[in-house]
């Protein structure tokens, strides 16, 4: 109910990505050293077969799912369950996308804009060519069909200035959300740890964009490192303000 709100989802993990952002926490997804055993195609259709009317969706994420040539066939079998399909991307594959939302086969889309073009390559760990990223953006806030664009916010990688710029890429889309950054397990090393990135500025931006998109989120992750908030200590004459009730 969380992957795709409001829907039963199963979510499909595909291995690889042709991005390396140094945030990233799913090196298991994306270092092929670090995959795992890959669960058959099969095997995945029966489960979801098995499933019936318990579940409503699936969405499909990675990796990054589009790398995939045999991506549109295994997402037409699935339609022929009728289930509902949502598909999370890096936006770096805008032709795949468009064949699948010319063919209906998606339903929401949520996308991630990592960064403004000046120094995307930096935030992704590999050279993008961002008329890919500017493309799919446009195909997709052109488009029908339900979608989202989302930032993960990193300290010392994002500025509030570099935020707005992104959310002038994304403008008139139906959302975009800022999510923390979790400093557990990163790509690199040297991001473990890290504070997530600070509230205010945030909230600042969350002004800006509520201009530009219908629905701006701050997504707040449980397992972010968060800076505690002083308190500044109260002057005597305050404290004693405070006792008595006055200002
Ligand atoms: S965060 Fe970056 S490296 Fe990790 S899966 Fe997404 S696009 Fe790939």
């Amino acid at each position: 109910m969380i992957d795709f709100p409001g829907k039963a989802a199963a979510v499909v993990y595909l291995q690889g990505c042709n991005f390396r952002c140094p945030y990233c926490k799913s090196a298991e997804l994306v270092e092929p050293a670090c995959f795992g055993p890959v669960i058959p195609e099969e095997v995945v259709m029966e489960f979801l077969r098995n499933k019936g009317n318990n579940l409503e969706a699936v969405v499909i994420t990675g990796g990054e799912p589009t790398i995939h040539k045999e991506l549109p066939a295994f997402i037409r079998r699935i339609r022929h369950l009728g289930l509902l399909i949502k598909l999370e991307t890096n936006g770096s594959n805008p032709e795949m996308l468009r064949e699948l939302m010319q063919e209906g086969l998606l339903d929401f889309i949520a996308m991630d804009v990592k960064a403004p073009s000046a120094n995307y390559a930096q935030v992704a760990g590999r050279r993008v060519d961002t008329e890919l990223i500017r493309d799919s953006i446009w195909a997709i806030k052109n488009s029908n069909i339900r979608h989202e664009f989302r930032t993960t916010v990193v300290p010392g990688m994002h500025t509030l200035r570099e935020l707005r710029e992104i959310g002038d890429m994304v403008h008139g889309c139906d959302a975009y959300a800022v999510q923390d950054f979790v400093s557990s397990a990163p790509l690199r090393r040297e991001l473990a740890g890290l504070a997530a990135f600070p509230r205010k500025p945030l909230e600042d931006l969350s002004r800006y964009m509520e201009r530009r998109v219908e629905k701006f989120i701050i997504r707040a992750h449980d397992e972010a490192k968060r800076i505690p908030i002083r308190r500044r200590r109260a002057s005597p004459a305050s404290r004693i303000e405070a006792r008595a009730g006055i200002g």
